[in-house]
C-alpha cells in the first residue's frame, strides 16, 4: 500500500530583545552556568514577572509577517510540569487566547510552491538547560536560559514530507531572520522544532496516529527525522500493527529515534490563566505602526528579483537564502553594475568559491561594495575578468581596494596607445607566415594573431583597442578602406 506522509511542526524560535521576558535580566547565550538569572526568571517563591514589552513587539511583527490576525486581547496562562530545568514547575506560556492566530508561510517544493497554514503564534518562556555529561558525576542544571522570550509557531498538519518539512522550516527562519526578531542561531537553539509525523494510506482523508519528535535543531535533522519517522511507521503497520501516540526522543547521530513517553493531551498539563500576568492588549494602531516597520519579506524580494529585475527562478533563490546574502547582492548593484554581471560576480564566483572553501558571506573581510567596485573595474574595460577573479581570490584572503589590488598586482589593463601598439607590433613581428595568410584571405588567421598580441600584453591589453589597432596594422587605417 502507498502511504502519505502527514508532518506538522511547532517552530520554537528566541527573541533577541535585550533583555528577559520578565526581569531585566540579559538575554544573551552563553555565559557561567546559573550567572545570568535572578529571583524572577529562576521563578523563586514570591518573584513575580513583569512582562517586557519589547517580546509583545516582536512577537506581533513575527505574526505579521507571517499574515497572522493579532488578538486584540491574549492571555499568559501556566503550563503545569515538573522537570528539573524549571525550578517553579510550570512554564509560562498562551493557551486559550494567543497572540497571534492563522496566518501562513508560503514555500517552495520540487512540485511547485505550496502554501502552509499556521494554527497560531504564541508567547513563552524558555526553560533552563541540563547538563548531562559535563562531569561525569551526574547530571548539572544551568539556569541561565530561564525567563528567555520565545515564540512558538504552530503550523496545520499540512506538509507532506521531509522535503516540505524543511523547506517549511527554512522559510520561517528566513522570515524571523528578515524582520530582526530573532538571530536565527540553530546551533546555540534559538530556532528549534518539535515535529509530529503520521501516515496514511493516500487518499485517505482521516489522519493516522501520530508521534512527535522534539527539539531538532537542524534542517537535516528535521529532514532525516521525518523519512526515518516515516519508515518506521510504514514497518508497524505492514507488519499489522499500530503506531502508538507517543513522544520519542530522535538521535541525529544514530539517524534513527526511540519512545519516551505517551504523548501528552493538553490536559495533563492543568492549564489556567497566570494570576500573576494581566492580560495583553494589543490596539489597532500598534498593529499598524509594527505593519509600517515590516521590512521587505524574502518572498517579496524573491519575486521582486524575478519580476523586476529579470532573474532567473534559481538566482533569485539563492540570492534571497539569507539577509545577508541579499543585503551583499544589492550593495554590488549599488555600485551602478548591470544586472546580469552582479548575479554573476555574486552567485557564480563569490557563492562557488564560499561553497568550496565552506566558508559564510558573514566571514569574508569585505563587503558587497567592495565586490561591486570590482565588477564594475570590468564592465568598464579596466580589468578583465580573468584579472578580476585573481583580484577576487586575494580580496577573499585579506580583503582590500579592487582598483589598488589590480594596480599593485599589474592587473590594470594595457589601453594607451604605446602598449598596445607595442604588442600589435610583437605579433606580427613574431608571426609573419600568419600575416601572410591573413592577407591571402584566411580570416582564421585573425584570431591567432589577436591570441599573439593579447599574449604580447601579459594578457591585459584591453581587448576591443587591440583588435582595432590590430586590424588598423593589417588592413591600414579603417577610413581609407571606406
Ligand atoms: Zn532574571
Amino acid at each position: 500500500m502507498a502511504y502519505e506522509i502527514v508532518c506538522g511542526l511547532e517552530i520554537h524560535a528566541e527573541l533577541s530583545t535585550a533583555t528577559k521576558i520578565w526581569c531585566g535580566c540579559a538575554n544573551e547565550f552563553g555565559g557561567e552556568p546559573n550567572t545570568r538569572c535572578c529571583p524572577v526568571c529562576t521563578g523563586l517563591p514570591g518573584a513575580l514577572p513583569v512582562l517586557n514589552r519589547r517580546v509583545v513587539a516582536f512577537a506581533v511583527k513575527a505574526g505579521l509577517a507571517m499574515h497572522c490576525t493579532i488578538a486584540p486581547r491574549s492571555v499568559m496562562a501556566r503550563k503545569n510540569y515538573f522537570y528539573p530545568d524549571m525550578p517553579k514547575a510550570y512554564q509560562i506560556s498562551q493557551y486559550e487566547a494567543p497572540l497571534c492566530l492563522g496566518g501562513h508561510v508560503d514555500i517552495e517544493t520540487s512540485a511547485g510552491p505550496r502554501r502552509i497554514r499556521l494554527t497560531r503564534i504564541h508567547i513563552e518562556e524558555d526553560a533552563g538547560k541540563l547538563l548531562h555529561d559535563a562531569y561525569g558525576t551526574g547530571t548539572l542544571v544551568d539556569l541561565n536560559r530561564c525567563g528567555v522570550p520565545l515564540i512558538e509557531i504552530v503550523s496545520e498538519p499540512d506538509l507532506r514530507g521531509a522535503e516540505e518539512a524543511k523547506a517549511y522550516m527554512e522559510a520561517v527562519r528566513e522570515i524571523l531572520e528578515a524582520c530582526a526578531v530573532s538571530d536565527v542561531k540553530m546551533q546555540e537553539g534559538s530556532m528549534r522544532a518539535d515535529v509530529n509525523v503520521s501516515i496514511r494510506p493516500v487518499g485517505a482523508t482521516e489522519y493516522g496516529t501520530r508521534t512527535e519528535m522534539k527539539n531538532l535543531n537542524s534542517f537535516r535533522a528535521v529532514h532525516r527525522a521525518v523519512e526515518a519517522e516515516a519508515k518506521r511507521q510504514e514497518a508497524l503497520l505492514a507488519a499489522g500493527k499500530k503506531v502508538a501516540q507517543e513522544t520519542r526522543q530522535w538521535d541525529d547521530n544514530r539517524g534513527e529515534s526511540r519512545g519516551m513517553r505517551g504523548k501528552e493531551d493538553a490536559q495533563d498539563y492543568r492549564y489556567f490563566p497566570d494570576p500573576d500576568l494581566v492580560p495583553i492588549l494589543v490596539s489597532e494602531s500598534d498593529v499598524a505602526r509594527i505593519r509600517a516597520e515590516l521590512p521587505e519579506l524574502p518572498a517579496e524580494r524573491r519575486a521582486r528579483y524575478i519580476g523586476t529585475l529579470g532573474i532567473a527562478e534559481a538566482d533569485a533563490a539563492l540570492l534571497t537564502r539569507s539577509r545577508a546574502e541579499a543585503e551583499l547582492f544589492e550593495a554590488v548593484l549599488a555600485q551602478g553594475v548591470g544586472v546580469r554581471a552582479a548575479v554573476t560576480w555574486v552567485v557564480v564566483e563569490l557563492f562557488a568559491r564560499l561553497n568550496a572553501a565552506g566558508r559564510s558571506v558573514a566571514d569574508l573581510p569585505f563587503g558587497g561594495a567592495a565586490l561591486g567596485r570590482l565588477a564594475a573595474l570590468v564592465e568598464a574595460g579596466k580589468v578583465n575578468a580573468g584579472s578580476a577573479r585573481r583580484i577576487l581570490g586575494s580580496m577573499m584572503e585579506q580583503g582590500g581596494e579592487p582598483a589598488a589590488l589590480a594596480e599593485s598586482m599589474g592587473l590594470l589593463v594595457v589601453a594607451d596607445e604605446g602598449g598596445i601598439a607595442a604588442a600589435v607590433a610583437a605579433a606580427l613581428a613574431g608571426s609573419p607566415a600568419a600575416v601572410a595568410d591573413y592577407r591571402s584571405g584566411s580570416a582564421k588567421s585573425f584570431g591567432f594573431l589577436m591570441g599573439q598580441a593579447m599574449k604580447a600584453a601579459g594578457g591585459r591589453a584591453d581587448p576591443k583597442l587591440l583588435q582595432a589597432a590590430l586590424r588598423e596594422a593589417l588592413d591600414g587605417p579603417a577610413e581609407g578602406k571606406a
